[in-house]
């Protein structure tokens, strides 16, 4: 049986572990099933963004009308625009590849992996070990049991990649970041659009009156549903229908589309990789339980990026795998530390936040909030912004940010300046302090700080 220092199973996050395991001459094997990048390059955030780019064009010309502007948009070619995404993608995946098979003293091993002792693991009918193991086997779409699903033609994120031409209808069953993102990408390409959450309210995550602007502002160009229940699902390859029950009036709908794309969250790999025959425990979901130096319930074995549960986004990912090789490899003791940990939604509009919402702070905390909308700045009444604004959630005594959230144009980007404030424990008082350039959006961040108060909002 082969034997190696490390063993690394996930080759999205876990990439950082081989380099840095190989650049301190540990003996490496690399375990992925593919697509080898994971699920951010090929499935995930790359391929999704590279979409949305091209819907945020066209929203944009749209709206341009309330500037004066009356555009004509002529032809969305949605054969190239998906075309460009898969030509990129799949570059950076035989890139990849080939850096992989030319990296010296890594051991790869192409297939699915599991295990069959405490530090072994079975892959291709080959069996290898390792002292230390890194569980980095991300995340895969959860199907619901939705009766008559399986019989019908339904997409996910991952087969949604491959379509060539443009649905003229679409059910989207879910209203989390996923759904709307394509939601968004679909209604641009002239797609018409249904969205079916369960929930009372799209994107549960967010703050409530950022998950009420996004319903506002999408339903504009979407059919949106909250609290109800898809149940059944009915088709064939030209139409499928979708028998729902309103979770309030208990009144059922039917709703009918080219296609179904199925958007309810995701699952842990744990289950693939067999990890009860080890000491390695999972929650009740399936994902891997680690403690806050990332370590599971089994010494020496790790879990990073969405196998653990924790904030299922690539930036976190990679700062989990980067802080467990240091914790394993050089024997540090740092713990995972998620009270900066931002995401983005690139739904239109776009929304992005950091730390605690104000219900959550609430429970621990004393707490002062405000907001500021875009249209109180400069820039922001010069764009015509009307519904965007940004939310502040303060602790009382000391000024440190608990949470901050935005929804509105470039909400990304603008939001960076408090991830750094946060993370760094700045206080609102440096960010009032420090200039903002005028007129610029990012003078909603200070604005955002000005009438904090502890009312509840
Ligand atoms: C549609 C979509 C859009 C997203 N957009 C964003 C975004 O904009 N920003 C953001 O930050 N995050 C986004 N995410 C989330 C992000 O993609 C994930 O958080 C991130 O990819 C997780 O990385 P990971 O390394 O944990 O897992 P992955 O990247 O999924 O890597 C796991 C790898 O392990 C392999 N594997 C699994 N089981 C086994 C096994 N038993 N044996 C061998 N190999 C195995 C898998 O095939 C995969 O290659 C998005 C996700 C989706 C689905």
């Amino acid at each position: 049986m082969k034997e190696y220092d490390v063993i690394v199973i996930g080759s999205g996050c876990g990439m950082n572990i081989v380099e840095e395991a190989l650049a301190h001459d540990l003996s490496v094997a690399l375990v992925d099933k593919g697509p080898v990048g994971g699920t951010c390059a090929n499935l995930g955030c790359i391929p999704s963004k590279m979409l949305i780019f091209a819907a945020d064009r066209i929203a944009e010309i749209q709206e341009a009308r309330k500037l004066g502007i009356e555009a004509e948009i002529k032809n969305i070619d949605f054969g190239f625009i998906m075309e460009r995404m898969r030509k990129s993608v799949h570059e950076n995946h035989e890139h990849m590849k080939q850096g992989i098979a030319e990296t010296k003293n890594l051991g790869f091993y192409e297939g699915e992996g599991h295990f069959i002792d405490d530090y072994t693991i079975e892959v291709n009918g080959e069996e290898i070990k390792g002292d230390k193991i890194f569980i980095a086997s991300g995340s895969r779409p959860l199907i619901p049991p939705i009766k008559g699903l399986d019989d019908v033609d339904f997409l996910t994120n991952e087969t949604v990649l491959q379509l060539k031409e443009r649905p003229e209808s679409i059910i989207i069953v879910g209203g989390g970041y996923i759904a709307v993102e394509y939601g968004h990408f679909f209604a641009a390409m002239g797609t018409k659009v249904t969205i079916l959450e369960m929930a009372e309210r799209l994107v549960l995550a967010e703050e409530p009156e950022i998950a009420e602007v996004l319903k506002k502002e999408l339903g504009r160009r979407l059919d949106i549903y909250t609290n109800i229940r898809a149940e059944e699902v009915k088709g064939n390859e030209l139409s499928i229908t979708v028998i729902a029950t309103d979770s309030k009036s208990g009144v059922k709908k039917e709703f009918k589309a080219q296609r179904i794309l199925i958007a309810v969250g995701r699952r842990s790999n744990a289950d693939l990789l067999r990890v009860e025959n080890t000491g390695v425990e999972v929650d009740k979901r399936g994902f891997v339980k680690v403690n806050e130096y990332l370590e599971t319930a089994k010494k020496n074995i790790f879990a990073v990026g969405d196998i653990n549960g924790q904030q299922m986004f690539t930036h976190v990912a990679n700062v989990e795998a980067s802080l467990a090789a240091d914790n394993a490899i050089h024997g540090g003791k740092t713990k995972m530390d998620y009270s900066a940990a931002p995401h983005a939604v690139y739904s239109h509009p776009q929304i992005a936040s950091v730390g605690m919402t104000e219900e959550t702070a609430r429970k621990t905390h004393k707490v002062l909030v405000s907001k500021a909308k875009y249209s109180e700045v400069a820039k922001g009444e010069a764009m015509m912004e009307e519904t965007g604004f940004a939310k502040a959630v303060v602790e009382a005594d000391t000024g440190s940010i608990l949470g901050f959230h935005i929804i509105g144009p470039y909400a990304p980007i603008l939001i960076q300046e408090v991830i750094d404030a946060m993370a760094s424990g700045i206080s609102i008082d440096h960010i009032q302090a420090s200039m903002h350039i005028h007129p610029a959006l990012t003078e909603l961040v200070p604005m955002s700080l000005i009438n904090l108060n502890d009312a509840d909002s």
